[in-house]
């Protein structure tokens, strides 16, 4: 418990050495545009060969095609550091989320990489807000967490489909047009060496988790998620896919939560690489070795921001001693100029086309 403390005690002391030094650093900003961006207006025009792309915060995202949408780590609660430290109840803000929270109607499921507030506190309330037959997807420690918040039928364990070791792993179906391989990887330490609430759970709890260390990691899992052109129910067929994305909420040193080598020999390009930026530099070769390992036509930079602050799209503010300069060097340097690497302000959201041909 000390330990934890200290460790938290230290992120406050950077923030305030590094808080003007990353507020007079001027980036190359995605910024949201007007409005929430007309979010409906954009989802009603996009074609069959489109998908909307948006950064929600943190280690969030929101994929959207015409016909089908996916959530990752969605999260818009903040809570203040004041909260995490001094071990209060986390709650998620209702309001805020009802206030920024994309349409859902569509949406096929919720995506966790791990199970740290900051990825899952919001989940169970914004599962409510999608269909009924929408799932939420992650470790068995998630599942384990959100036992006295979620019905058992929503959650969808990946330990028997996650691709670790030796296994190869299996596709999820979890909508007709939208499949997921989730991929064994690892959170990066906070502080030398060391990241807090690294527990993985072996029963259900009873109780809802409290405050920010009740909030268990379990297994940190990277996903492939394909966006396929025609409705399957076990689809395996690479030409039917319209759009492979690799999404990464934790950075993770080289090779680990790569995809697998059956997946990179189907000769299915990556259109898209979510990457996430926080302590990057405390793991080795990254984003590197997964830029050249994959090679996506376009890559998304999330969880860069000061997550304890409220939250305001446009107005996300660099985490502590990140430095966004050097990460956006190396990963420049591991792509061709031909690919667009985005760094999104919260709230933005770009679109981006399939290569495939698609006669829908
Ligand atoms: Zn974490």
């Amino acid at each position: 418990m000390y330990k934890w403390f200290v460790n938290l005690i230290s992120i406050v002391v950077f923030n305030l050495v590094f808080y003007h030094i990353a507020a007079a650093k001027e980036l190359p900003w995605l910024h949201p545009a007007p409005e929430k961006d007309n979010i409906d207006a954009i989802l009603s025009s996009l074609q069959a060969n489109q998908m909307l792309v948006k950064f929600t915060g943190t280690g969030g995202v929101y994929l959207h095609t015409r016909d089908v949408g996916v959530m990752g780590d969605p999260f818009y609660t903040n809570p203040s550091m004041g909260q995490v430290i001094l071990l209060r109840a986390l709650k998620p803000n209702q309001a805020i989320i009802d206030k920024y929270l994309p349409p859902t109607d569509k949406i096929a499921a919720i995506l966790v990489g791990h199970g740290h507030y900051d990825h899952l506190l919001d989940a169970p309330y914004i599962l409510t807000q999608l269909p009924r037959q929408a799932k939420l997807v992650g470790s068995k420690t998630v599942n384990h967490l959100l036992k006295p918040l979620v019905n058992a039928t929503r959650l969808l364990s990946t330990d028997d489909f996650r691709v670790s070791g030796l296994l190869p792993g299996r596709w999820i179906q979890i909508h007709p047009l939208v499949r997921v391989l989730a991929i064994e990887s690892e959170h990066p330490p906070l502080i030398v060496g060391y990241y807090p609430a690294n527990g993985q759970l072996k029963f259900g709890l009873a109780k809802q988790p409290r405050h920010a260390l009740q909030w268990q990691s379990g297994k940190t899992l990277n996903y492939v998620i394909d966006f396929l052109s025609h409705p399957t129910l076990s689809g395996n067929e690479p030409s039917e896919v319209m759009f492979r994305v690799f999404y990464q909420s934790s950075a993770s040193a080289s090779e680990v939560g790569f995809p697998p080598n059956w997946l990179m020999e189907e000769k299915r390009g990556f259109d898209l690489a979510i990457l996430s930026m926080g302590n990057f530099q405390r793991v080795k070769n990254y984003p590197t070795g997964i830029l050249r390992k994959i090679k996506p036509k376009q890559v998304l930079l999330i969880h860069w921001e000061r997550f304890w602050r409220p939250y305001e799209p446009g107005k996300g503010m660099p985490l502590p001693g990140l430095d966004i300069e050097k990460f956006l060097q190396l990963a420049h340097a591991a792509v061709p100029d031909t690919t667009n690497v985005v760094l999104p302000q919260v709230g933005a959201s770009l679109i981006i086309s399939s290569s495939q041909n698609i006669d829908k």
